[in-house]
């Protein structure tokens, strides 16, 4: 069986609490958008790291028993998602080796373009892996590293990898962050200011939760060290542009995150008005696709001056159909998480807004559903442009070949998911209100094909890493 495999991930990390592990566990709740597949919770205690990771949700992985044995003021925690059917335990983060003075273990969020060569190069000189994660790669890098200190070691590994990482790494004495200096994933820095303790983590949802105060991101290229000694800043490498993710704002992060210094919800409803200049339409009510299309359909609402409605119930006790593996297991999950209310469709010339559109199956039974349910015409909006190629950066997104935008028009994907009129935001339209007209400062690869970090064969098979499921489960 062949399993895809990505690091589509949230990471957290802890510094001088004395409830450390807890604070991890509460923070990974909130990053749970970022990964169901995966948790885990390492915490420094004296000399020593413990660690506690499990398949499933946090909730799942974790209870009151296990934290309170994660003692220690200091903490890193992982979520993890992969579209993989079956997952294995030796694959979940935080990685945690046995290294130097009381071991280092690492959580990371990203895809790494050059693990394959970079893999195939160590392995050539003796190093033995137990994962197929290309988190490891760099474990192995820090392994063979010279310099003093861990963070000289994690700087001279880092200095030899290409493509997305926002990373924290724990050893018994301090906490190191670190983002690519593309800055592809985000990354935010935070303080809980009454115990003068330091908070690192994937999205500001996470430092909501726990009370931690917003101070600014961790830089792309930016390295930090956070210890009794307080926190240091290094910037060991050459400055790249910045390149940050743009479907962070579109599907990914939570809409009450800052992301990149915006309110995520701001912007997806930004997207929703200007996607209503530019495919206005005539019709009785504007409905989202449960959440993901919510803040767009409000923005699309109140723009076009159409009532906003839910037309679409949302079972919010399933987990994210898009992780299933089988097409037909696919078709039946979007039944399963949403219902068509033909109290509110019936009669109506409905706009149904989302944030995208992948392969097309999912938009294919909205529309069918909503129809179903009496509306007379069904015109669906796109909040983003037409999604053509595979992020090689740390989204799970299908090959090419799956893309349905990839090799069909818009009036082709119309007639495929059987609506009356679609219309997605233009790539304009997206930059328009980011950096006012300027595309610079972010990664679109998904949208335009223009890849910021050139991604080799080795790098694209990176994505497909194959095993036996069976034989490794
Ligand atoms: P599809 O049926 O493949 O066209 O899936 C489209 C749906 O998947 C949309 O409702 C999106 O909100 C959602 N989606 C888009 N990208 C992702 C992703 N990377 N992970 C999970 N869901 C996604």
């Amino acid at each position: 069986m062949v399993d895809r495999f990505h690091e589509e991930c949230g990471v957290v990390g802890v510094f001088g609490h004395s409830e450390a592990a807890n604070l991890a566990y509460l923070s990974l709740y909130a990053l749970q958008h970022r990964g169901q597949e995966s948790a885990g919770i390492v915490s420094a205690h004296e000399d020593v790291l413990l660690s506690h990771r499990g398949l499933g949700l946090v909730n799942e992985v974790f209870n009151e028993d296990i934290i309170r044995k994660l003692k220690g003021t200091a903490a890193i925690g992982h979520n993890r998602y992969s579209t993989a059917g079956k997952t294995l335990l030796k694959n979940t983060q935080p990685f945690v080796v046995e290294y130097g003075r009381g071991g280092l273990a690492v959580a990371h969020n990203g895809n790494l373009v050059n693990a394959r060569e970079l893999r195939e190069h160590l392995e050539g000189q003796g190093s033995i892996f137990q994962s197929n994660v290309d988190t490891e790669v760099i474990m192995h890098l820090i392994a063979v590293s010279r310099g003093e200190r861990v963070i000289d070691r994690i700087i001279a590994a880092l200095a030899q990898v290409r493509g997305a990482y926002s990373l924290v790494f724990l050893t018994p004495r301090e906490l190191i962050a670190a983002r690519d200096p593309n800055g592809f994933r985000p990354l935010v820095l935070g303080r809980i200011e009454d115990k003068n303790a330091v908070v690192v983590a994937s999205e500001t949802c996470a430092l909501d939760l726990i009370g931690a105060k917003y101070e600014r991101e961790v830089e792309p290229g930016e390295v930090l060290r956070i210890s009794d000694d307080g926190i240091e800043s290094f910037r060991p490498f050459p400055s790249s542009p910045r390149t940050a993710c743009v479907f962070e704002y579109i599907y990914f992060s939570r809409p009450d995150s800052r992301i990149y210094g915006r309110n995520v919800y701001e912007v997806r409803k930004e997207y929703g008005r200007q996607l209503a200049r530019e495919q206005g339409v005539a019709a009785d009510i504007v409905i989202p696709v449960p959440d993901s299309g919510v803040p767009a359909a409000l923005g699309f609402a109140e723009e076009s001056g159409l009532p906003f409605d839910m037309g679409l119930i949302r079972n919010h006790y399933v987990g994210r159909t898009f992780i299933e593996p089988r097409d037909n297991i696919r078709h039946f999950g979007v039944k399963v998480k949403l219902n068509a209310q033909a109290d509110v469709l019936k009669g109506k010339r409905v706009v149904v807004v989302d944030d995208s559109i992948v392969r097309g199956t999912t938009s294919k039974k909205i529309v069918q559903m909503v129809r179903q349910a009496g509306a007379t015409e069904v015109h669906m909006r796109i909040s983003s442009p037409p999604t053509i190629g595979p992020c090689f950066y740390g989204v799970d997104t299908p090959t090419k070949e799956e893309l349905i935008a990839h090799d069909n028009s818009v009036e082709a994907i119309r007639q495929f998911i059987t609506a009356d009129t679609l219309g997605y935001l233009s790539e304009r339209g997206m930059f328009a209100f980011l950096k006012q007209g300027e595309t610079n400062g972010f990664c679109a690869a998904c949208f335009t094909g223009r890849y910021p970090v050139p991604v080799t064969d080795a790098g694209r098979k990176n994505q497909l890493v194959l095993f036996d499921v069976a034989e490794a489960g």
